[in-house]
């Protein structure tokens, strides 16, 4: 099978790669970030880097055209680009993922579009079944935008789907693990470990009793690799992660624990990190039984066990000596 992976050169989209080159078949990876992260895998014969944007149409029908399975996952990813620079999150996100749709519509290819699980915002009962309300906040709150152009997306996933297009949405639930960010940057785990590993404070926002299920990646894949392989998924949404719920508060102290570091736990507000165009979760938590049902996945790598092969990865890039390691906003 020919797989097209948009944003595969990033930490969802990089693993994925690894599992279709695992699984005998070709990929091509269509990213406008750098290949550091598949730079491992260019010497493959059955895979090919194509550095280039879900803008340009031109690159999508060429690569679209040559693909069986194609997953949209390039997007631009994290709470920083959020309230920095909303409106590229909206142009990439929007037009990228109507310009795939409307490539892979044309010439009647599968497509599994990554999305998130922002898209459930703060909606309060927890845990989210696929098809619960969205509760966001206003439009003047820049945060809401990732969660805003993903659930557009969908729709868009949902209008092609009704014309015959076959589509699978995923959610992911805070995926983390070997590759994720640049240290100190992006999501919660790569700043935490950042700081642990550099012996700097842990900076948890708020009280630090705000939760997520942090997913570990090889699990978070098993179960993307099914919903492109497996029929029957197609015009379906699907949760994917663990529903095992961690405290904030209790990711650094974890994290403290396991990498030995004497880092001290710093509470700051949530305006001295993000600004004032930021708020919060407070539960973030999924129902998974569809991904066991369907999918027939279950996200089973508990936390510690997942931050040790994360830590260790990152230990190995050498970065508390040289304080970077590869990371961009481009990805999943
Ligand atoms: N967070 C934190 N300290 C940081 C960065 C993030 O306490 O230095 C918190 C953030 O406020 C949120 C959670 O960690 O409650 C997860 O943040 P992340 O940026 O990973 O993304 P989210 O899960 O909110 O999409």
């Amino acid at each position: 099978m020919r797989v097209l992976i948009t944003g595969g050169a990033g930490f969802v989209g990089s693993h994925l790669a690894e599992a279709f080159l695992q699984r005998g078949d070709e990929v091509t990876v269509l990213d406008a970030g750098t290949d550091h992260k598949v730079c491992h895998l260019l010497a493959q014969p059955r895979f090919r880097f194509v550095r280039g944007s879900v803008l340009d149409n031109k690159v999508l029908d060429w690569l679209v055209g040559e693909a069986d399975l194609i997953y949209h996952l390039a997007a631009v990813v994290g709470v920083e680009h959020y309230v920095s620079n909303p409106l590229k999150v909206l142009q990439v996100n929007v037009n990228g993922t109507q310009n795939v749709l409307r490539a892979a519509f044309g010439h009647g290819c599968k497509v599994v579009f990554g999305s998130t699980s922002e898209v459930y915002g703060r909606n309060g009962r927890v845990p989210w079944g696929e098809d619960d309300d969205r509760v966001l906040g206003s439009t003047r709150v820049d945060r809401w935008c990732y969660a805003t152009s993903k659930a557009v997306g969908e729709h868009f996933c949902f209008a092609y789907h009704r014309l015959g297009l076959p589509v699978t949405v995923l959610r992911f639930f805070n995926v983390y693990g070997p590759r994720l960010d640049s240290l100190c940057s992006g999501r919660v785990v790569s700043v935490f470990l950042g700081q642990a590993l550099r012996q700097e404070p842990i900076t948890v926002t708020g009280d630090g009793t705000q939760t997520r299920c942090f997913t570990y990646i090889a699990d978070c894949i098993r179960a993307t690799v099914a919903a492109g392989v497996q029929t029957g998924t197609e015009g379906e949404i699907f949760n994917i992660g663990t529903d095992v719920e961690t405290k904030i508060v209790d990711l650094a102290r974890l994290i403290v624990k396991l990498t030995g570091s004497c880092s001290e736990i710093r509470f700051v507000s949530h305006a001295e990190l993000y600004g004032s165009r930021y708020e919060d979760v407070p539960r973030r938590v999924p129902d998974v039984s569809k991904m066991r049902k369907i999918l027939r996945v279950e996200a089973m790598t508990p936390l510690a066990e997942g931050l040790r092969h994360t830590i260790a990865w990152f230990r190995a890039q050498g970065v508390e000596q040289t304080g970077a390691a590869v990371g961009y906003a481009f990805g999943s």
